[in-house]
């Protein structure tokens, strides 16, 4: 248990969390909506610290990260809990677990995991990490020290707060869409009321100078899907850029949705299509393994720069400085790129 770092006291040993969009207004005695953050005695606690439920080796390419030390790993480490509520939730099992369970670890234990393995980075992932600001914030100040990068995979719900802690130690973080970012389907399907939120700490971690990408689930037969897809690829070009890349991610049936069909091939390709006349130069298929639309292609020529089967860097054809061999184009890679290491990983 550690008391938070980012909460108001109120009157009467009532307390605000201000750790994620939420701002849950919490009683002494109570739990916030992601049911790892207690109110004692008029304190506010963060009950997963340092519990974690997963700890896996992973290519930094399922986070996913495809310019950011492409062919590199993500010691990928999680806690349980969630403050959103999905239906279609892969990690269901962890992300919705009532009870406070894992292994005890403290920040030191998992940089020193990350360093055995040669890992690029630490990823806090697979449950929304903003939950458990504080353990994030601990490991990746220590991280930092070793010249290991930091990354969040989120469901963008982290307040302003909570970005203006990280973003010391955050090098990356990959924003998460579902559904188009269609309110009705974030209502619905994920009890969340709304999506400005997102859109906030977009611009707050950009403003940070967090390296960004941003993925989106596409759901058949929800939400007005042309116009909801039209309008979240304009939103980031207006206000990121075009070289944020953009994973389109297929759906398959999971958790409390296991009646809806896996997203058609085809609805893939014509949103990629439909984000790249909107603008966006990298735009790549997720949950697609051998697809084409896993390569980095130079937006210029279209020469071949990176190609990829599934989460693995299969051959890389980009100059030392990340340019384009054919034209010189500069493409916007962090890190220099390499072919995956299979040995490193239980395939
Ligand atoms: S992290 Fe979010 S959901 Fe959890 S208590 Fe804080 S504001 Fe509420
Ligand atoms: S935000 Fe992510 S981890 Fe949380 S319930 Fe939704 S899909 Fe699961």
């Amino acid at each position: 248990m550690k008391e938070a770092y980012i909460y108001n006291k109120l009157e009467n040993k009532v307390v605000r969390c201000n750790a994620c969009f939420r701002k849950c207004i919490i009683p002494e005695g109570k739990l916030g909506f992601c049911m790892v953050k207690k109110n004692i005695d008029g304190k506010l606690y963060s009950l997963v610290y340092g519990k974690l439920v997963a700890e896996n080796l992973d290519p930094i390419e399922k986070k996913p990260l495809f310019h950011f030390w492409p062919g590199s790993t993500a010691y990928s480490i999680a806690t349980v809990g969630c403050n959103y509520r999905c239906q279609f939730c892969c990690n269901w099992d962890i992300s919705q677990e009532r009870e406070i369970i894992g292994s005890n670890r403290t920040p030191e234990d998992v940089v020193d995991q990350a360093r055995k393995y040669r890992a690029t980075a630490i990823s806090y992932t697979y449950t929304e990490p903003t939950i458990n600001i504080e353990f994030a914030y601990d490991t990746s100040k220590i991280a930092s020290q070793y010249g290991i990068k930091n990354t969040f995979v989120t469901n963008g719900s982290m307040s302003v707060e909570a970005i203006d802690l990280i973003s010391k130690y955050l090098d990356a973080a990959t924003v998460d869409f579902k559904g188009n970012a269609n309110k009705n389907f974030y209502l619905k399907r994920m009890t969340v009321p709304g999506v400005d939120h997102i859109f906030e700490g977009l611009l707050a971690l950009k403003e940070k100078k967090v390296h960004i990408e941003i993925t989106n689930l596409v759901v058949p037969k929800e939400g007005d899907f042309m116009e909801d897809l039209r309008a979240l690829a304009k939103w980031i070009v207006d206000n990121l850029g075009p070289d944020v890349p953009f994973h389109v991610l297929r759906f398959f049936p999971n958790y409390l949705m296991n009646d809806v069909p896996p997203t058609p091939v085809e609805t893939i390709e014509k949103s990629i299509k439909l984000a790249k006349d909107f603008g966006l130069r990298y735009v790549y298929a997720g949950n697609l393994p051998g697809h084409e639309s896993e390569n980095t292609y130079c937006p210029k020529c279209g020469t071949l720069l990176i190609e990829r089967n599934g989460f693995f860097v299969t051959k890389v054809n980009l100059t030392k400085d990340n340019k384009c061999p054919k034209c010189g184009e500069k493409i916007p890679i962090l890190g220099e790129a390499k072919i995956s290491s299979f040995s490193l990983f239980n395939l």
